[in-house]
């Protein structure tokens, strides 16, 4: 080994892990790395901790306590005191934010490392672009916040989340015309429409676009409170069925009875639901916002666009990744959380091993590793966040015994009445244990297989060319 390699290696070894992210996942990543003595900073954009959970803090979760807790967390929070909730209680984001997340962050094995208003912006090595290989492996991370300031790490822990990236209207993955300049119409997912939000909704005309379970929750919750408002629903796929679920045949009643009300709203006429409507144009009128598939026009004061979240690998595009064209997760995780392929409860176990990028300790954990699919649980991120920090510890036996116990039932879906705070005993969430790929690690990876995105889609037509509008070129 060379004397530059030597005090390369030894001044990486003096820098601290950064950890970008205070979320659920990106602490849970801290606890780990406090609980094996490594130095660490967490650099989270908003002013508290799980800033992005509080968002939707309205939001009942759809998994218990049980499954929401990371362990080393739980270790060092009850070594200072804290009375762990009731594992079989459904918490909503404001209770994780508040009973788990902030005495989490608050504790002293943490605080002094977490720093707030501290807005990723941009990671690369030090003195090198992506394109030097010569020393990259000794050079430190070097991490710039918005504040222009810049931090080194040996090694970077991503797990900035995908909130602030929400998937645009547009039908195409791109913006439909005029969705940019009609901005100030377009609400992103779960707007707190019985609180913070409710003015901008009561006594309005709303469309709400999307078929998952943001967008139910968002049309019960507008349909079922007396607002006032003119609720429409627009989804891309044929059926509501997926919505909608298994109803009175659901393993659990709960969930099923959430898909009956919602399909009684529809049928009563009081959502109006439009099949097949893939939104290419949103415009500004003086009537409000006028949406439109190109033949069906809705006009509206309010649109939410309930149609997911995509990662943001902008501020690391200086670093070597080696993503998945389809996912945007690693090539390896690709297969294994294909929203095509799986529902989330068929994810198999995984960490380090599926996380590497050829960027040496750099790894994206959290809902940001999923890329663009829909099937993260916070159960998995756990997971990932022992594995990886076992793996920056050099601990590759512990990084590579990935485990993930979740049950049969009640982790991995809307599950539950959206009223309800306890679980359902009984049934499977995801109906019987899937045969998934055998996963590297131990644990049971639960739910049917047949992914999410098995519904087909209408097809869009593409608006005839000149020459097809004059007669073509034979007149
Ligand atoms: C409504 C809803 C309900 C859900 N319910 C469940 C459930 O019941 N069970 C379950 O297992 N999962 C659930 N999930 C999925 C998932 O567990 C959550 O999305 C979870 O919050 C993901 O945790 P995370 O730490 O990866 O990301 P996030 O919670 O999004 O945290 C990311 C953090 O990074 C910060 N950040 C972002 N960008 C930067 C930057 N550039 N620089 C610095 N900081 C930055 C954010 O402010 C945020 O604090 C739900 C998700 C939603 C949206």
């Amino acid at each position: 080994m060379s004397d530059q390699h030597v005090a390369g290696s030894a001044r990486l070894d003096t820098l601290p892990v950064a950890v970008i992210g205070a979320g659920p996942v990106g602490l849970a990543a801290a606890a780990h790395l406090a609980q094996r003595g490594i130095a660490f900073v967490v650099l989270e954009a908003g002013d508290s901790p799980a800033a992005a959970v509080r968002q939707w803090g309205h939001v009942r979760l759809f998994s218990p306590w049980r499954y929401n807790i990371d362990a080393a967390a739980a270790g060092l929070l009850t070594e200072a005191g804290w009375v762990r909730p009731d594992n079989d209680k459904l918490p909503t984001g404001a209770q994780l934010a508040a009973d788990y997340l902030q005495p989490l962050a608050d504790l002293p094995a943490l605080k002094p490392h977490v720093r707030y208003g501290a807005r990723v912006i941009a990671v690369t090595r030090l003195g090198l672009d992506r394109l030097r290989t010569t020393g990259r492996d000794r050079a430190p991370y070097l991490i710039r916040l918005a504040t222009g300031e810049d931090v080194l790490a040996r090694a970077v822990i991503d797990a900035s989340g995908t909130w602030g990236k929400p998937n645009v209207l547009g039908a195409s993955g791109i913006p439909a015309h005029g969705e940019t300049e009609a901005a100030a119409y377009v609400e992103t997912a779960l707007p707190d429409v019985l609180g913070r939000d409710r003015d901008r909704f009561a006594g309005r005309r709303v469309l709400v676009v999307g078929a998952g379970h943001s967008a139910a929750s968002t049309l019960l919750d507008l349909a079922e409170n007396a607002l006032g408002t003119t609720v429409t629903w627009a989804i891309r796929a044929a059926t509501p069925a997926r919505t909608y679920g298994g109803e009175s045949a659901d393993a659990l009643p709960a969930r099923g009875a959430l898909g009956t009300r919602l399909r009684e709203h529809v049928e009563s006429g009081a959502i109006t639901l439009l099949t097949g409507f893939s939104v290419q144009s949103v415009t500004a009128g003086p009537d409000g916002v006028e949406v439109s598939d190109g033949t069906r026009t809705v006009t509206a004061d309010r649109v939410v666009g309930a149609t997911g979240f995509r990662p943001d690998h902008g501020i690391v595009s200086e670093l070597r990744l080696d993503l998945d064209p389809i996912m945007g997760s690693t090539r390896a995780l690709a297969p294994l959380i294909d929203p095509n392929e799986h529902s989330c409860g068929t994810v198999p176990p995984h960490g380090a091993d599926q996380l590497t990028h050829p960027e040496p300790g750099y790894y994206a954990i959290g809902v940001k590793s999923y890329g663009r699919a829909p099937t993260f649980l916070l159960a998995t991120g756990y997971e990932q966040a022992r594995s990886v920090v076992a793996a920056l510890d050099g601990d590759w036996a512990a990084a590579r015994d990935v485990q993930l116990d979740l049950p049969e039932t009640g982790v991995c879906n809307s599950s539950q009445d959206l009223d309800s705070d306890t679980i359902d005993a009984g049934g499977g969430c995801c109906g019987a244990p899937a045969a998934v790929p055998e996963p590297a690690g131990r644990g049971l990876a639960t739910g049917v297989s047949g992914g999410l995105l098995r519904t087909p889609l209408t097809v869009i037509t593409a608006p005839p060319t000149p020459a097809e509008q004059s007669g073509g070129c034979c007149g």
